[in-house]
C-alpha cells in the first residue's frame, strides 16, 4: 500500500509521528510538502520565515535523501495538491499533525471531505506539534484551561508518549516533484541579517549547545537580557524542526532547576496553543473584554507607532528590543514583554497592530504564542493582573542593570557608561536620539 507523510508545521524526520505512521503502514511513502497558496494569501509569508522555510525544506529533503527517499513539493492550493498527488500515487491513507490555528482546522476539515470523496482517509497526529495535545486536558465542565497555574499542574502529571525513531529508510513511489523552492520563491522582501539558520541539522547543533551550555542556569538567568541565556529553539518548535516531546523527554532526564524551569515554558507554549485550539477568534479578538483604558485611534497615533516599530521610543530598553527584532528575526522574552506592554498599556493602540508587527518580523511568529502572549500583555487574555504597567527604565535597571543590552542595540548611545544608558534625557544634548514620546515615569 502507498501513504501520504504532509508535512506542515513538523519538518523534521526525528520524532514525528507523521513520518512514523506513514511509513510503518506502507510499501511506499509520499514525503509531501505543498507551498500553500493560501498561506500568502493569509498575509503569513514574510521573508525571515520564508527563508527559514526554504532552510528547513532543504534539510528535510537531505534527510529524506539519506533514507533511500525525498520530499516532494508541488505548489497550489494545500487541499488540491494533496489530493493530486494521493490520487497521482496511488496512496490510500494521508497522515498530517493536528494543528490548532482556524486556518489548519479549516485545511483539516477540506482534506477529510476531498480524500473521504475519493475513498481515501485522512489520519490526524494529535501530539505532534505540541507535548500534551490540545484539548486532552480541560477543568470539569469547560473546554479549556483560562488559567495557566492550574493548567501548568495537571500538564506536569500527564504523560506523554515516547520519543520515535526516525525511520531508517522511505521509499517514495514515482511521482512530480517542482524543485525545492528558494527563500524568493515563497515571499518578496530581504530577511533580516541576523537570522538563525533553518532545519532539523541547525535545530539539534542548537539543542546539543543549549544542553551543554546555558541550561544549567536558565532558571536564575533567562531574564538577563544582555546574558542571552534562553535556548532560542523557538522558530525550530515553531517550524517543528525539533519535537516538543522530546524537548521535556530530554530536560527531564536532564534534571536540576534549569531545566524545569524550560520545561515550565515549554508548557507555556501548550497552554496557548490549547486556548486557541477552543478559542480561535481569541486570534484576532479580544479574549476578555476587561480592559480598563479603552484604545486609542491608532491612525491619530500613526508617528509614535511607527517610531514604536523603528526603534525609536526615546525609551532605550524598548528601542533596543525593537531593533534586535528587526536585525535578528527574534526578541528575547523580556524584550517582547516591556514592547508589547508599551505599545498597549502606555500608548494605548490595540493589541492587533503590534501582534501584526512582531508576525510580519519574528522568524518564530506563531499565532498561537504572538496573538496571546499579546493578549497577555495588553490585559485582554490570560494575565491574573491585567491592570499592571510595566515601566520600562524600572524593567531596564533589573533586567539590563549593566546597560550592555542597550548598548548592543542602540549604537547612538554607545557612549554612555553603565546603567547611565537607560536615562539619555539626561545625557548631552547633542546626542541622536530622540526625546521619549512620553514622559518617563
Ligand atoms: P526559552 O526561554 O528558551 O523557552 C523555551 C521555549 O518555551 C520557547 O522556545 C517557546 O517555545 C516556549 N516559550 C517560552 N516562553 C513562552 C511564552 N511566554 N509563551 C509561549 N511559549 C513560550 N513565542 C513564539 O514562539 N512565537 C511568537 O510569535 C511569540 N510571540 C510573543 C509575543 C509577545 C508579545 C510575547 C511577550 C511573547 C511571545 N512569545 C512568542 C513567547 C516567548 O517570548 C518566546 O517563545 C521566547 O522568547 C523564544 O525564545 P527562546 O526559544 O530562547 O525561549
Amino acid at each position: 500500500s502507498v501513504s501520504v507523510a504532509l508535512f506542515t508545521c513538523d519538518l523534521r524526520v526525528r520524532d514525528n509521528p507523521v513520518l512514523h505512521a506513514a511509513v510503518r503502514g506502507a510499501r511506499h511513502t509520499v514525503p509531501l510538502f505543498v507551498v500553500d497558496a493560501g498561506v500568502r494569501a493569509a498575509g503569513f509569508a514574510v521573508p525571515n520565515r520564508a527563508a527559514f522555510l526554504a532552510a528547513c525544506l532543504a534539510d528535510l529533503d537531505g534527510a529524506l535523501r539519506d533514507r533511500g527517499g525525498r520530499l516532494v513539493v508541488p505548489h497550489g492550493d494545500v487541499v488540491a495538491e494533496t489530493c493530486r498527488v494521493a490520487a497521482a500515487a496511488g496512496a490510500s491513507t494521508v497522515h498530517v499533525a493536528g494543528d490548532v490555528s482556524g486556518y489548519a482546522a479549516r485545511r483539516e476539515e477540506r482534506l477529510r471531505a476531498a480524500l473521504g470523496a475519493a475513498g481515501r482517509r485522512l489520519i490526524v497526529h494529535d501530539a505532534s506539534v505540541t507535548a500534551v495535545p490540545p484539548g486532552a486536558l480541560a477543568p470539569a465542565g469547560k473546554d479549556h484551561f483560562a488559567v495557566f497555574t492550574p493548567y501548568f499542574r495537571r500538564w506536569s502529571g500527564t504523560p506523554l508518549r515516547g520519543v520515535l525513531n526516525a525511520p531508517r529508510a522511505v521509499r517514495v513511489p514515482d511521482v512530480r516533484s517542482a524543485p525545492l523552492p528558494a527563500p524568493s520563491g515563497l515571499a518578496p522582501g530581504t530577511p533580516s541579517p541576523g537570522l538563525p539558520e533553518g532545519g532539523e541539522s541547525a535545530a539539534r547543533r542548537r539543542l546539543r549547545a543549549w544542553e551543554n551550555g546555558p541550561l544549567n542556569a536558565y532558571a536564575e538567568r533567562h531574564d538577563d537580557l544582555a546574558g542571552d541565556a534562553t535556548s532560542r529553539l523557538s522558530p525550530y518548535l515553531h517550524f517543528g524542526c525539533v519535537s516538543a516531546v522530546e524537548l521535556v523527554h530530554r530536560a527531564r532526564r536532564h534534571g536540576g532547576a534549569g531545566a524545569e524551569a524550560f520545561v515550565r515554558q515549554l508548557a507555556w507554549r501548550d497552554f496557548h496553543h490549547q486556548v486557541l485550539a477552543a478559542r480561535r477568534d481569541a486570534a484576532h479578538r479580544d479574549y476578555r473584554d476587561r480592559r480598563r483604558v479603552g484604545w486609542r485611534d491608532e491612525k491619530a497615533l500613526a508617528a509614535a507607532v511607527d517610531a514604536w516599530r523603528a526603534g525609536r521610543t526615546g525609551f532605550p530598553v524598548i528601542d533596543a528590543a525593537m531593533r534586535q527584532l528587526r536585525h535578528e528575526g527574534w526578541m528575547h522574552n523580556r524584550g517582547r514583554l516591556l514592547a508589547a506592554g508599551f505599545l498597549t498599556k502606555t500608548l494605548n493602540v490595540h493589541w492587533r497592530v503590534g501582534a501584526r508587527h512582531f508576525l510580519d518580523l519574528l522568524v518564530d511568529g506563531d499565532l498561537a504564542n504572538n496573538q496571546l502572549n499579546w493578549q497577555w500583555a495588553a490585559g485582554t487574555g490570560t494575565d491574573t493582573r491585567p491592570g499592571r504597567v510595566l515601566n520600562p527604565l524600572a524593567q531596564a535597571r533589573r533586567y539590563d542593570p549593566r546597560g550592555d543590552y542597550v548598548r548592543r542595540w542602540v549604537p547612538e548611545l554607545a557612549g554612555a557608561g553603565g546603567s547611565a544608558v537607560h536615562r539619555p534625557w539626561r545625557l548631552a544634548a547633542d546626542l541622536d536620539y530622540p526625546e521619549p514620546l512620553v514622559e518617563p515615569w
